[in-house]
């Protein structure tokens, strides 16, 4: 193993376990993966994220099988077939967030009640329909509420968050249960009106545009403060 693989299975391991102290998931449910040459590495099935070592990740060749002292997740499917299907996104991170989670148990996805939703690609985040973990039926499922989008839920189940990185997925997922949240809170005074479709294509073109979450370099962006004299 060398030293850039060593150094991301590290990360892995501590996104697992923020992930947790972040109140997004809890005990071993949950599973993250991120792209290698000819694979991906993926966290093993069951093992607790606080006893989980960087050795412990699983190593899960797309064309063959896998090399490691556990076995994969048992979501290795929707990984490599998200992975698979998404040259856009390098990492797949799946928890069961409580908000997120609840929504699911109903069926029901985040409308554009809030124009933060944008921050999954879209104007809505989806909810995948229901099929049993670990199955081809559930990969199937998610990869097509993901379409178009950097998030869903999964029906009855839990959330799942891409991106190019271990950090930005655990950022994604945070969004997302956030939004989970305020949209519960909403619900409770009766369902909220939604923004349009027109605002919303807005919203994501403003998104584009700020390069947002991408900590851009502002120069040259229109509408915002040059920089200050040293
Ligand atoms: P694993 O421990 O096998 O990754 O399963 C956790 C889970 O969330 C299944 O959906
Ligand atoms: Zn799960």
């Amino acid at each position: 193993m060398d030293q850039s693989e060593r150094a991301l299975r590290q990360r892995i391991v501590e996104v697992c376990r923020e992930m947790n102290a972040k109140g997004l998931n809890q005990g071993t449910s949950g599973n993250v993966s991120h792209r290698v040459a000819g694979g991906l590495l993926i966290t093993p099935s069951g093992v607790p994220y606080d006893a989980m070592e960087p050795e412990d990740l699983v190593e899960l060749r797309c064309d063959a099988g896998y090399r490691g002292r556990h076995r994969p997740s048992s979501e290795w499917r929707f990984h490599r077939d998200i992975l698979r299907a998404r040259a856009d996104v390098d990492v797949v991170l799946h928890s069961h967030a409580t908000y997120a989670t609840a929504l699911a148990c109903h069926e029901r996805g985040i409308p554009p009640f809030h124009y933060m939703v944008a921050v999954a690609g879209g104007h809505d985040i989806r909810v995948a329909t229901y099929a049993c973990f670990g199955t081809q039926a559930l990969s199937d499922a998610v990869v097509g509420a993901l379409e178009g989008r950097s998030a869903c839920l999964m029906g009855h189940h839990g959330l799942i968050a891409l991106a190019t990185s271990v950090d930005k997925a655990l950022a994604l997922a945070v969004e997302v249960e956030t939004l989970a949240k305020m949209y519960v809170h909403a619900l409770a005074i009766g369902e909220p009106p939604q923004l349009s479709a027109v605002e919303m294509d807005r919203v994501l073109e403003q998104m584009r545009r700020m390069s947002y979450g991408d900590a851009p370099d502002l120069d040259g962006v229109p509408d915002t403060p040059g920089p200050l004299p040293a």
